[in-house]
């Protein structure tokens, strides 16, 4: 669908998770939307493909980040300091699906997802914000899963209330600096992620139970990120928008 509006001409947004699904959707959003745009993923061969797919020369950076890392989040916010100088928009997005009966989950099993979708998020948002513009936008990727009891989500679904928490919580931190800070929870959304742990039994009987009678495309969710981010939302703050095509209000 072509894009009407170009509300992110002149601004610079940093997407984890860039490299493929929902993150990559958003990248080219926003690109399309006049930004510039800065990819963060872990593996070198899934930047690249973004960077030839994103096809966006010299408007896309994208910089290998473990966003677990703090000192990989360190370069990165040193690398977007020295090429741009400034951040308008950050989108926390980076994380993992796990989904295991919590009596599976191992002390490591818990470490490894708690250091992604929280504690990555966490200081993802923290080092980013001395770049932050005032008046800027930040959005960060919880779940559908928060909002109803899952079986075999207690880790997962944890780590992403605490990411939306966090969100509200910044949102009336950041007040006085008139930073928004929102959420957003995908539902089922048709992302390599999702592909990868759903079998196709699975993928209908979630079509079932989806009041829009469809999965979700990561071009979905990329629009209500590109919305929550632009001066369309500028008076949405500290909310959890879900895009799930209706699966928890209609159920
Ligand atoms: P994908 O697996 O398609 O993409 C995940 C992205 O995150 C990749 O770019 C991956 O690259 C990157 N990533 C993963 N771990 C790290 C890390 N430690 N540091 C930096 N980058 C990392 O997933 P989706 O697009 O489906 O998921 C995006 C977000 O949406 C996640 O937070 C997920 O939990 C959430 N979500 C997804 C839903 C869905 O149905 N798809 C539903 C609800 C929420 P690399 O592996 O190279 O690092």
């Amino acid at each position: 669908m072509p894009i009407a509006t170009a509300r992110f001409d002149g601004k610079i947004a940093l997407v984890t998770g860039g490299s493929s699904g929902i993150g990559l959707a958003t990248a080219r959003r926003l690109l399309d939307e006049g930004a510039q745009v800065v990819i963060a993923a872990r593996g070198k061969p899934g930047l690249d493909k973004a960077v030839e797919e994103l096809n966006a020369g010299d408007r896309l950076t994208a910089v290998a980040v473990d966003v677990a890392d703090s000192s990989d989040l360190d370069a990165l916010v040193d690398a977007i300091r020295t090429r741009y100088g400034r951040l308008d928009v950050v989108f926390a997005n980076a994380g993992i699906a796990a989904f295991l009966p919590n009596a599976d989950i191992t002390d490591a099993e818990f470490d490894r997802v708690v250091a992604t979708n929280f504690k990555g998020v966490f200081f993802t948002v923290q080092k980013t914000l001395p770049l932050l513009a005032d008046h800027g936008a930040i959005v960060v990727t919880s779940s559908w899963a928060v909002h109803r009891g899952v079986p075999a989500a207690s880790l997962y679904s944890a780590t992403k209330a605490a990411v939306l928490n966090l969100a509200q919580s910044l949102a009336a931190e950041l007040a006085p600096r008139r930073i928004r800070v929102n959420s957003i929870s995908p539902g089922y959304i048709e992302t390599p992620s999702y592909k990868a742990n759903v079998s196709d039994a699975a993928k209908a009987a979630a079509v079932a139970t989806v009041a829009a009678g469809r999965l979700g495309t990561s071009e979905d969710v990329a629009a209500a990120v590109a919305f929550l981010a632009s001066d369309d939302a500028a008076y949405i703050n500290g909310q959890d928008l879900l895009v799930d095509g209706g699966l928890i209000a209609a159920v």
